[in-house]
Formats: structure tokens, sequence, C-alpha cells
């Protein structure tokens, strides 16, 4: 089984609540908490676990050939980031930190002046405490992609989980409704809301 926590507002007590649940469960059944909190990963703070590397993130990223580049100025136009600046009659630039891997301007080139390379944007981790399997998903500092961060860690969480075979699965989201928490949310079989009695955490 599969459950989330998350909640539109950071400090409502998430994190608090998934270990709890957590350690709790790991009384009387093999448990994993996920934390999926890529910006700011806490879960091994909470559950006193000193993290293993287990696997480093990478996402794609452009790779400009100017040699064959005519300065047409479409893999700009196509780019939803803005990570490509084109002026009129010059090669385009590549901002690399704002580029998210859509791959949109690749397809976009018409003369194969643009392949694939890679990034570095996160790192994945394990642990054990109190009898909790933890894996933690942290995003690179000054990267932007915490959703596909979300998305490896989700898929690596499933990966061990072939060897660890845990009976539930905590998967503690980041707060808010953006790609990161819906990274968290997906495939999951219910879901707890955490908030707090002031205007901002109702919505
Ligand atoms: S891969 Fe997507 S986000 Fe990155 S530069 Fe190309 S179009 Fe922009
Ligand atoms: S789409 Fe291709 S040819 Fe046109 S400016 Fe971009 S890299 Fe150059």
């Amino acid at each position: 089984m599969k459950i989330a926590v998350t909640g539109g507002k950071g400090g409502v007590g998430k994190s608090m609540v998934a270990n709890s649940l957590a350690v709790e469960f790991a009384r009387k059944i093999k448990t994993m908490l996920v934390d999926a909190d890529a910006e700011c990963p806490n879960d091994h703070l909470l559950l006193s676990v000193k993290r293993k590397k287990y696997k480093t993130i990478y996402q794609p990223i452009p790779q400009f050939d100017y040699e064959k580049c005519q300065k047409c100025g479409k893999c700009a136009a196509v780019c939803k980031q803005n990570a490509i600046i084109f002026a009129k009659g010059k090669y385009p630039a590549f901002v690399k930190d704002l580029c998210i891997g859509c791959k949109a301007c690749v397809v976009a080139c018409p003369y194969g002046a643009i392949t694939e390379t890679t990034k570095e944007i996160g790192t994945i981790y394990t642990g054990k405490n109190y009898g909790v399997e933890l894996v933690s998903g942290e995003l690179k500092l000054g990267e932007l992609a915490s959703g596909e961060v979300v998305a490896e860690l989700r898929k690596a969480a499933d990966e061990i989980n072939e060897k660890t075979k845990a009976d539930i699965m905590i998967i503690d989201s980041s707060p808010g409704i953006g790609c990161p928490v819906i990274a968290s949310l997906v495939g999951t079989d219910y879901v707890v809301a955490v908030t707090e009695p002031t205007p901002s955490a109702l919505f």
C-alpha cells in the first residue's frame, strides 16, 4: 500500500506526520518512507539517519553544434523555459540552469544542429532507522527540475522495494500543487493532507 502525505503550505507538520506514521507502522510491518520534498529533504534528520548515496539523477539537455546551426531561431521559439536566447543573425545562447530537458528544441531544429547530452540535477540517498527504510531525493543546488527528481525518486523507491518488500510505502511530498507534488501523488492508494488553521494553509 502507498500513502502520500501532502499539504498546501510548508511548515504545517507534514513531515512530522509522515515520519510518525512510518515509525508507528514499522513496529508491526515492513515500512518504507520516501522523502519526496526534494528541495528541502529533512526526513533523515527527523529519523536520525546518516544517508548513503544510492544514485545520481541526470536530466537531458541540448548540445548545440554551431557548425551546423543556420541561426534560424526556431529552438528559442519553442523553448517555454526561456532557456535559449536568440538575437537575429547570432548563434543561440543556452542558459543551462533554466532548461528542464523537455527536448522540444532538439525536435524543432530543422538542421540537426542540436543533440542531447545530460546534466546532474539531484541525488537519491538511502538509510534506515527505527525499522524504517528511508529513500530520500535531493535536488542539486541551483537546479529547478524538482518534479523530475521526484519522478526518478519514485522509480528508485519501487526498484529498492523489489528487494526490501515493504508492506507499506509512505511518501512525504513537498507542499503546494506543482509538478513535484503531482509526481509524489501518482499511483498512491491514499493521500493524507495536513493543514493548520491559518488563511494561507487553507488553499
Ligand atoms: S530541452 Fe526544452 S527547456 Fe531545455 S532548452 Fe530545449 S526547449 Fe528549452
Ligand atoms: S533551431 Fe537549430 S539551426 Fe536554428 S538557431 Fe537553433 S540550433 Fe541553430
